[in-house]
């Protein structure tokens, strides 16, 4: 048998730390990444047979769990037809019929192959529409690998400490403003200063790579009307809190309305795919309707449509996301009554389907919070899951994502788990 340690010597002599995206290698949490050979419902299983319930989902595109047969059986009609035709195809209409019915603020959308190319995407567009250089973004939000989004990142970039990536150039990491999330005051003194010079500001609505954080009553209103006032597009990155908080999105979950906004995993329905959409007047100006460049050669592929399209159907069932939501709470508030039980300083955040977990008594609301929490307890703690068959993000740095497919005995054995971690991890 092939085993997690035998797979993981050979891919670190092959690829970069053994992986091909960072956070997937267990270096913030210590020890050796386990290799799935098969995900089904919650669960994924190594290639040593072990089974785990998985609290990351893909990084969140199983919203409905994995391998659902309604988006298997949309692969497997739609591979039958071919993989790529570099023409268009009909289902790419149903995808921007779909997405634009679902989230109002979408008149027009373009259709990519990953949440980073559909951030980079928008904040071209938002300069080419405005005329302006500057771009504003959190710190520890994460969008993805470009260029203009690795100052202050958050997920892998914050969970190895080089939240400001070398080979960003200097001009353009200057071309990036950053601000402490949920900081409204901070925002309008920022904007006051550049007010001319600013074409957009990017934010993931419920910040999600930094742990998770919810945005303050009225903060994301706040940005909403400085974008306006200053003449700046605000931008809601939601490849995370899309169809993941609301079936609309953190845009309708909040009732604020972006001028743009990026999409990714849950519309790929674990298919490589994201998308960024927004007001008819600024999508007119994407080519060939207008002179922004943007392209992709398997953007709009028609396998990722259909598994994409068969996942919007399904989350589109009534009741949907108060389950989602309320299966979401009976495992945070389980778990915050675990460790009050266990003496463990412990609070939780929660929107929807996504959930954080802290090592710290306050309720985190900011940047300067999620990484003031004890780290090393988190460590100890996703190392005592993991042994009880449990999967949590490697990272005290990432949000997670209950699905669909997580019973109730999935999350009242999540919980007897998390008592066994609490008691090891304190004892250190
Ligand atoms: N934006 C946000 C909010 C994300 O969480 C991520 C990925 N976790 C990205 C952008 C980048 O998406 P991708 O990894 O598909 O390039």
């Amino acid at each position: 048998m092939t085993t997690n340690h035998e797979l993981f010597q050979r891919a670190q002599q092959l690829m970069p730390g053994g992986v091909n995206s960072p956070v997937r290698a267990f270096k913030s949490v210590g020890g050796e990444p386990f290799f799935t050979a098969r995900a089904d419902g919650a669960y994924l299983w190594d290639v040593e047979g072990k089974r785990y319930i998985d609290y990351v989902g893909s990084w969140g595109p199983m919203i409905v769990g994995h391998n659902h047969p309604h988006v298997r059986e949309a692969v497997e009609r739609a591979v039958k037809n071919g993989l790529s035709y570099g023409t268009p195809c009909p289902a790419e209409v149903t995808m921007a019929e779909t997405i634009t019915r679902l989230i109002p603020s979408i008149d027009m959308v373009r259709m990519v192959n990953s949440g980073t190319e559909a951030t980079m995407s928008a904040i071209r567009l938002a300069r080419g529409a405005t005329g302006r250089n500057l771009i504003v973004k959190f710190e520890g939000c994460y969008h993805g690998h470009g260029d203009s989004f690795l100052v202050k990142a958050g997920s892998g970039a914050l969970t190895f400490g080089v939240p400001t990536s070398p080979g960003v150039p200097k001009a353009n990491a200057d071309l990036t403003l950053t601000l402490a999330y949920n900081d409204l005051d901070a925002a309008a003194r920022l904007f006051d200063e550049h007010s001319h010079d600013i074409a957009g500001l990017i934010i993931e609505p419920v910040a999600g790579n930094m742990n998770c954080i919810p945005p303050k009553d009225g903060y994301l209103q706040g940005l909403r009307e400085l974008c306006t006032k200053h003449g700046a597009l605000l931008i809601f990155d939601e490849v995370m809190t899309g169809f993941r908080v609301a079936l609309g999105g953190a845009q309708a979950y909040y009732g604020v309305t972006p001028d743009l906004t990026t999409f990714g995993k849950i519309i790929g329905g674990g298919m490589p795919v994201g998308a960024y959409g927004g007001r008819r007047d600024l999508m007119q100006q994407i080519a060939p309707a207008g002179p922004i460049y943007q392209a992709g050669t398997l953007s709009g592929n028609p396998v990722a449509m259909a598994a994409g399209l068969a996942m919007l159907e399904l989350i589109q069932a009534p009741g949907f996301y108060d389950q989602l939501a309320a299966r979401t709470r009976l495992l945070t508030d389980g778990l915050q009554a675990v460790a009050d039980g266990e003496g463990v300083a412990f609070s939780t955040n929660r929107v929807g389907g996504m959930f954080g977990l802290f090592f710290t008594q306050e309720k985190v609301e900011s940047y300067a919070q999620a990484t003031a929490a004890d780290a090393a307890m988190f460590n100890r703690f996703f190392h005592g899951m993991l042994e009880r068959g449990v999967y949590l993000a490697p990272s005290a740095f990432e949000a997670g994502f209950v699905s669909s497919a997580h019973s109730e005995q999935d999350l009242a054995d999540t919980l007897e788990a998390a008592r066994g971690a609490l008691r090891t991890a304190q004892t250190g």
